[in-house]
């Protein structure tokens, strides 16, 4: 079947593209986005037809820029959506959920930007792909590249943590660590992507990369049966996540799946690279580039190329972009696990973090129906919390077990959290 996407169109000026690898309007500059025919998806996408579809983000083809049935397909997407009512009353809160996006098959959400941008490259037939990266795009496409038999470069800041260098590598893919931070290594992929006619997924495919995270709105939507949550909190990098969780909300709206709403879109950062937070706070219109210096790598994008949208519909929907500062991201980190039984990475413990601070400031009330999005795994960032941890060790004797660990007064209670 035909895909429902009709162009490109630049954001800035409104000129309109072909679907091709294109990503920067010729006449201005600004970035372009995929629109579609939206009386077409109404038509096609019923809710029966949602249901009966794979359970993987491609449940939703028929919201995606992509023209056939889908061949990439590594299951990626359709998390769950955990109830969190332990984290919900340690926060005050009543109605909280939580979109556990580790849960995907290279455990962030990344699989489900990849699968989608690695779906369109081939349909346009690129036989490289590639892509700058924090870490866990690089898991993603050196995943994908495997699955598919596609030769791919993967470009990431030298000092990466080792454990997405090494779940990138085993693909056998070509990892390059470039010495420089993440923005260094996106002008360079840009350079080479100038160079070679490669799929670079977030470079120049990359309004087909974005066109994936609306999943994340979808699937949050279906699984609270069909409607809207009142507010959401997201981590902000590049800041295309944002925007396409918000556009996904209103997508649903616009084809009559959900009744009309625009929840409160509410952004997560680390302090140590907090241009948008920055920018929310001071009452700019544009985001200042700052360098990176934080443990939330996966953050760390210093000019991030969607900064001023997701500043926009924070804005106007009655959020905040609000940031955390390192000690922070570990606790949020130990708290979402403590509650939920779900361990993330510093990125989530960002997420958290801002989460307890908007319950605490009122910004979120106890009866907002909220859902935050935790985008990735805890052993990607072991290191995070590796210090904060404790155990015991003692010999195979019960009477070290009854001294050294129950009569310790150590052993932690089921209830005891990390703020207590
Ligand atoms: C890439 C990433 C994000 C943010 O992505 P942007 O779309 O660039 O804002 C959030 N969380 C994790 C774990 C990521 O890897
Ligand atoms: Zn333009």
């Amino acid at each position: 079947m035909a895909t429902t996407a009709e162009s490109l169109r630049c954001k800035e000026c409104g000129r309109t593209y072909p679907l091709q690898a294109l990503f920067v309007c010729d006449y201005c500059f600004g970035p372009l986005e995929v629109v579609y025919d939206y009386e077409k998806i109404r038509r096609r996408a019923t809710k029966e037809r949602i249901a009966f579809g794979p359970p993987s983000l491609w449940r939703y083809a028929d919201f995606l820029p992509v023209s056939e049935k889908p061949a990439v397909d590594l299951q990626a997407g359709y998390t769950p959506l955990l109830k969190a009512d332990r984290l919900a009353a340690e926060l005050g809160l009543k109605k909280l959920w939580v979109k556990n996006d580790t849960a995907n098959p290279t455990h962030s959400f990344k699989d489900r930007v990849v699968s989608v941008a690695l779906q369109r490259a081939l349909e346009l037939k690129f036989n490289v792909v590639a892509c700058a990266s924090t870490g866990n795009l690089a898991n993603s496409v050196a995943a994908h590249a495997a699955a598919t038999g596609t030769e791919a470069y993967v470009f990431v800041p030298a000092n990466l943590e080792i454990q997405k260098i090494i779940a990138t590598a085993v693909y056998g893919v070509n990892v390059v660590k470039v010495r420089g931070n993440y923005d260094d290594v996106n002008r360079l992929c840009t350079e080479i992507a100038s160079e070679k006619n490669w799929a670079f997924v977030n470079v120049n495919v990359r309004p087909y990369y974005a066109e994936g995270s609306k999943t994340l709105a979808f699937e949050t939507a279906e699984q609270l049966g069909w409607r809207a949550p009142d507010k959401i909190v997201t981590p902000v990098a590049s800041g295309s996540l944002l925007t396409k969780i918000y556009k996904g909300y209103w997508e649903l709206g616009e084809v009559g799946l959900i009744r009309r709403k625009e929840p409160a879109i509410c952004g997560a950062q680390a302090e140590g690279c907090s241009p948008v937070a920055a920018a929310f706070k001071e009452g700019l219109e544009h985001v200042k580039p700052v360098k990176p210096d934080t443990i939330a790598k996966s953050l760390a994008i210093g000019n991030p190329a969607d900064g001023i949208f997701a500043l926009e519909i924070a804005r106007r929907t009655g959020g905040v972009i609000e940031s955390v500062s390192e000690q922070e991201i570990v606790d949020g980190i130990r708290l979402l696990a403590q509650t939920t039984g779900i361990f993330t990475e510093t990125a989530g413990g960002v997420t958290t973090a801002v989460l307890a601070k908007l319950a605490a400031r009122g910004k979120i009330h106890p009866q907002d129906e909220t859902v935050i999005y935790i985008t990735g795994d805890g052993l990607k960032t072991l290191d995070a919390v590796a210090d904060t941890i404790s155990t015991f060790e003692i010999d195979p004797v019960l009477a070290q077990f009854e001294d050294q660990v129950l009569g310790s007064g150590a052993a932690a209670g089921a209830k005891q959290l990390v703020s207590e």
